[in-house]
């Protein structure tokens, strides 16, 4: 039977050196693995706050195989932990996907860190609310993704190195613990930056 543990695993393999995974992410991909088995199979409803309602699908999981380890450890962490469903809609871009990304403005740089990096892998991840089995734009709900992300990325050990895309000058370890945080930073950053960036509520990145 392949469990959980073996599908998050199986994203994460091709990531590692030599395909083999790190012995300290053995124990999260168990937990993670456990938790989704957990809920699945509970049938009860999570209380809201408490979340843990929502799963990774199979091109979501794709997608995360593209990009660098720790960015794809995260957003499956923190798809057990967010109260907005999300999905990946994109990590790594060829550099004739990301030529046509700037042409049409969703990318300002042909330095871009959804190119591949020397392994080959992307260093950022798009991640898309997802609302009634559609993509949703809405902001608010872009700073709850970017809340579960910081939750699930200081509990790896990894918030001083991912970046917002709303607040490029800062990693999520900058951020206040809740959602009000987020959209008072993605605001003041508009106003430090004011015309010179794009805000890109879905995109998150590995900062060296
Ligand atoms: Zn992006």
């Amino acid at each position: 039977m392949t469990t959980n543990a073996d599908r998050i695993a199986a994203a994460l393999r091709p990531l590692a050196p030599d395909n083999r995974l790190m012995p300290n992410e053995v124990p999260v991909i168990n937990s993670l693995g456990e938790l989704w088995e957990a809920r699945a199979g509970s049938g009860v409803l999570v209380p809201a706050v408490a979340a843990g309602k929502y799963k990774l699908g199979k091109a979501s999981m794709d997608r995360l195989a593209n990009v660098r380890r720790e960015i794809a450890l995260t957003a499956m962490l923190a798809i057990t932990l967010t109260v907005q469903d999300f999905v990946v809609l994109q990590t790594l871009r060829s550099v004739d996907e990301q030529r046509k990304a700037v042409a049409s403005g969703n990318s300002r740089t042909m330095k871009s860190k959804h190119l591949p990096d020397e392994t080959g892998k992307a260093r950022a991840a798009d991640l898309a609310a997802w609302e009634n089995g559609a993509i949703s734009w809405e902001f608010g709900r872009y700073a709850d993704i970017a809340f579960a992300m910081d939750q699930a990325a200081t509990q790896l050990g990894y918030a001083g190195n991912i970046r917002w895309g709303c607040a490029w000058d800062r990693v999520l370890s900058d951020f206040g613990g809740n959602r009000q945080a987020y959209l008072n930073e993605a605001e003041a950053y508009a106003k430090r930056h004011a015309g010179s960036d794009l805000i890109d509520g879905p995109h998150f990145e590995w900062v060296a």
